[in-house]
């Protein structure tokens, strides 16, 4: 918890400086096959309605089975939270009338979650971190569909999604700026891919935010916080959160007060609006749902999950940091994606370690970025990148003609090597072949001598001269020093 909270992240209204206090309920689909408690397809993107067994369609009788998978995916989410895993949980039907949900209720869990206190090191730059604490993770059944725009007078229910698994991951009202919020779901949506609990994608739905917000005068106790339901990127859930706490600081300089309410937010008008309030707030009747036993587990169960879990961003970026001798920063790049991370580390493997993240992080992450690639679909593989690092590293080429290099490797394939030898792409070392070159535009440009001798910053010129003359092979440095000893200067 952030007692103290640094001057930059007040927002300043009419009568002082106001701190924003946010918590994030996250609904994550948990990686599994098939749903919580049947046995249908979670495979996104089917024709309506075709991953849909009698239980998630609630006919009479119907009995849930526990999916193991889905368990063992919220333990392994729970240690990779350092939070306390319940050996015991309760499942309780939380009832309420939706039309995408035929149950009537949701099998959820409220008084006994799966995964209790646990804590998130969030990066805020590479050098600033906070804790964000977690309250709880629990796992309930994600509703279907409704279709309102496929005809003009009739709905429609899709129920694929009806009874997929999702952990509801609870944090403290621990962050206190948008930026930090953003970070936190950065962070968390990283552990959760690394360890395959949920595939992090927001596009799809797999990753959603409840966002809660209020504000206070520094110092003084929590305010009356409001809800922003389902925010789906990233960047809304930050508009979204400098936009309430804009409106609440609004109403409270004018003297107002906060109602505690369910909100949600327009990206295109860029506010949020009320769509229910606290007195509308609904009964659940909550209560332990007959059909299923409590989910009871031994700790050496969750010892052998932990004993399978990969090494986890913060650990593998502080290792980066002492193998490799990175920088803070280039290391947490690399780490974000555990993909990026694997394909460092292969092209790392007997090479100058810096070199190499160099290229990774501004050549191919640059370039895949700019084609809206992915380390996954990178056509310039692991060892293709550390060939090239290879030829630089022993002066064959340039850095220069390198980047020549990479851009054939990337359009057409090949062996860095083999390309720079048929391409007679080598750098040439051969002193006695550049002192011709130098001769030769020395010779042409008499003017141009006599001018670099008043003002050596002409040599720039020359450099750039012999290096058109040789097609960029030339060695800058052996340019350089030949260019000064027969210009005398
Ligand atoms: P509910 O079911 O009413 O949404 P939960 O306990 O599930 O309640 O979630 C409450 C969320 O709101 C948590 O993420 C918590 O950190 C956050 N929260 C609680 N109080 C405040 C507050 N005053 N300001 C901002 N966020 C808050
Ligand atoms: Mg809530």
């Amino acid at each position: 918890m952030n007692t103290q909270v640094h001057p930059s992240k007040l927002i300043a209204g009419a009568t002082g400086d106001w701190e924003v206090v946010i918590g994030l309920e996250i609904h994550a689909q948990v990686s599994s096959k098939s749903k919580l408690f049947s046995g249908a397809s979670t495979e996104f993107g089917g024709p309506p309605n075709s991953h849909v067994s009698l239980v998630d369609a609630a006919m009479p009788g119907m009995l849930p089975v526990i999916n193991e998978e889905c368990v063992a995916q919220a333990i392994r989410t729970g240690v990779a939270l350092k939070a306390q895993i319940n050996l015991r949980s309760v499942f309780d039907r939380k009832n309420y009338f939706y039309p995408d949900l035929p149950q009537g209720y949701q099998i959820s869990q409220y008084k006994h979650p799966i995964v209790g206190e646990g804590v998130v090191l969030v990066d805020l730059s590479p050098t600033e971190q906070i804790s964000v604490g977690i309250e709880r993770l629990h796992l309930e059944q994600d509703a279907g569909k409704s279709l309102h725009d496929l005809g003009a007078n009739d709905s429609h229910v899709d129920l694929n999604r009806s009874g997929v698994a999702l952990m509801e991951i609870v944090s403290k009202p621990d962050m206190r700026s948008a930026e930090e919020a953003r970070c936190y779901v950065t962070k968390l949506r990283t552990i959760l891919r690394y360890i395959g609990a949920c595939d992090g994608n927001m596009e799809q739905g797999s990753l959603r935010a409840d966002v809660n917000v209020s504000v206070r005068k520094p110092g003084d106790p929590l305010g009356t916080r409001c809800e922003i339901k389902n925010v789906n990127s990233i960047r809304f859930i930050g508009h979204a959160i400098d936009v309430e706490a804009r409106r609440q600081i609004g109403i409270l300089e004018d003297g107002g007060k906060i109602d505690q309410e369910t909100r949600l937010y327009d990206p295109a008008k860029g506010e949020t609006r009320s769509m229910r309030s606290k007195e509308e707030a609904h009964d659940y009747r909550y209560f332990p749902d007959p059909d299923l036993l409590p989910l009871e587990f031994e700790q050496s169960y969750v010892d052998e999950l932990a004993s399978h879990l990969p090494e986890l961003p913060d650990e593998k970026k502080a290792r980066f940091v002492t193998q490799y001798g990175l920088s803070p920063y280039d290391a947490g790049v690399l780490v974000l994606e555990r993909a990026s991370a694997d394909y460092f580390e292969e092209a790392a493997r007997g090479r100058d370690a810096k070199l190499v993240a160099n290229w990774v992080i501004n050549e191919l992450f640059g370039r895949l970025n700019k084609e809206g690639k992915s380390i996954e679909t990178s056509p310039v593989s692991a060892v293709q990148i550390g060939g090239i690092v290879d030829l630089i590293a022993s002066n064959v080429i340039s850095g220069k003609l390198a980047k020549d290099l990479f851009e054939i490797v990337w359009s057409e394939g090949g062996d860095p090597a083999q390309i720079v030898e048929s391409r007679g792409m080598k750098q040439m070392t051969d002193t006695s072949a550049i002192e011709k070159a130098v001769d030769e535009i020395i010779a042409a440009n008499p003017d141009k001598v006599a001018q670099a001798q008043a003002k050596p910053t002409m040599l720039g010129w020359f450099v750039g001269q012999v290096m058109k003359g040789t097609g960029g092979k030339a060695n800058p440095q052996a340019v350089n020093e030949i260019l000064k000893s027969k210009l005398g200067i």
